[in-house]
């Protein structure tokens, strides 16, 4: 007898639903084209942000030694942190080691007890951890509800309030209405937060995201959180905002304040991928242009980022399918409950830029193939 026991009992329950997960493991000799991955721009493994990860390795050494506030802060932090600030039209930005704790950061810092957090239904696992460590009250919308979200804030005049959303909704691809929610949080009085980790590098002027979209870069009570670990092939997550939000994530961001800091070599890799994207603004077109090809060919719907969704409904037959196309080469992830409603587990493909009309078409054969088989 142990304590521990329910643990058999509770993964025999989710194997029988479909819902256990086994992590894919990559190995460095692999022959498989992965479309699995968030490596929209295809820099991970870009020769130019591998030499920016070594040449910070052999600056700074292989970890950053202590917490950012310690001696955890290198210059290359504050180039990478001042470079992306301007990039993106912000006064300041903050890194953090990872995009997830730059949203539970950034919301615990911005609202506590008594105040309110209007969310929608799409938001990232990040985002609601965030909403609920502020131990704020959270009211949640419908996707893209901007009267719901209007709503809600009208009926907490006089307090702190805090609107949260994705820009670009990592399961689908699809696009909040960042402008709207803007004009409706500002009214109100407001502020808003909206996490770009899918949209950097993809939509917005030369890859600038969805707030540079709407002509909003830089606007008062805007906070914008992106990551590393997607568009720009390192890991980590960086708040965008104004200086006085940096200065008070700073001072009160536990997620900051009591984490290593991030690795410099994950710095180095993400400002070199920063100035390639800076360099060559067709990226991101090129990366879009992909997924529309790829829904085109596959059967999904019009994407508007790098994601393209093909429902399938049973989870069980989604892991099939994923599984038969791995075992022809092509990686392609699947999404179950609970990252997704129950009914609608999926393929979620994601483009990248550097992938050619030939690697295009071999996805979209083995991706049908299998779908006759798993569906039949
Ligand atoms: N926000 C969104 C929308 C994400 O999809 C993710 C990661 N998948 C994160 C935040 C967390 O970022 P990280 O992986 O850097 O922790």
């Amino acid at each position: 007898m142990s304590a521990l026991d329910w643990l058999e009992t509770a993964a025999a329950e989710r194997e029988r639903a479909g819902l256990h997960r086994d992590p894919i493991v990559r190995r460095p000799d692999a022959d498989l084209l992965n479309l699995a991955s968030n490596d929209y721009l295809g820099l991970s493994a870009d020769p130019r942000v591998v030499d920016g990860a070594r040449a910070a390795l052999t600056a700074f050494g292989a970890g950053s030694t202590a917490s950012r506030l310690v001696v955890g802060t290198t210059s290359l932090h504050i180039d990478f942190e001042d470079d992306l600030a301007d990039f993106t039209g912000f006064a300041a930005g903050l890194c953090f080691s990872s995009g997830y704790l730059a949203n539970v950061g950034a919301i615990s810092s911005l609202v506590g007890r008594g105040d309110l957090i209007v969310s929608d239904a799409g938001a990232h696992a990040s985002l609601i951890d965030g909403c609920r460590l502020s131990r704020a009250e959270v009211v949640v919308v419908d996707r893209g509800d901007v009267a719901a979200v209007d709503a809600a804030l009208a009926g907490a005049a006089g307090r702190r309030a805090l609107v949260v959303t994705d820009s670009v909704y990592s399961i689908d691809g699809e696009v909040a209405p960042v402008a709207e929610l803007y004009a409706v949080a500002r009214a109100r009085g407001a502020a808003l937060l909206v996490d770009e980790a899918h949209a950097l590098g993809v939509r917005g002027p030369g890859g600038a995201g969805v707030i540079a979209e709407a002509g909003l870069s830089g606007a008062p009570d805007l906070v914008m959180t992106t990551v590393m670990s997607k568009s720009l092939g390192t890991q980590g997550g960086v708040v965008l905002g104004s200086r006085s939000l940096r200065t008070h994530l700073i001072d009160t961001a536990r997620p900051f304040i009591f984490d290593t800091g991030l690795n410099p070599a994950a710095v180095g890799g993400a400002h070199a991928a920063l100035r390639i994207l800076r360099h060559d603004p067709g990226l991101p077109d090129r990366v879009r242009a992909n997924a529309a090809m790829i829904a085109r060919e596959c059967g999904g719907e019009e994407p508007r980022a790098a994601v393209v969704s093909l429902i399938v409904g049973d989870p069980h037959r989604a892991v099939d399918w994923a599984a038969r196309c791995r075992a022809d080469g092509v990686l392609v992830g699947c999404f179950r409950p609970p990252s997704v409603p129950a009914g609608t587990s999926r393929l979620r493909i994601t483009a990248r830029a550097d992938l050619d009309e030939s690697a295009i078409e071999r996805v979209a054969a083995v991706v049908n193939r299998h779908r006759q088989e798993v569906t039949a």
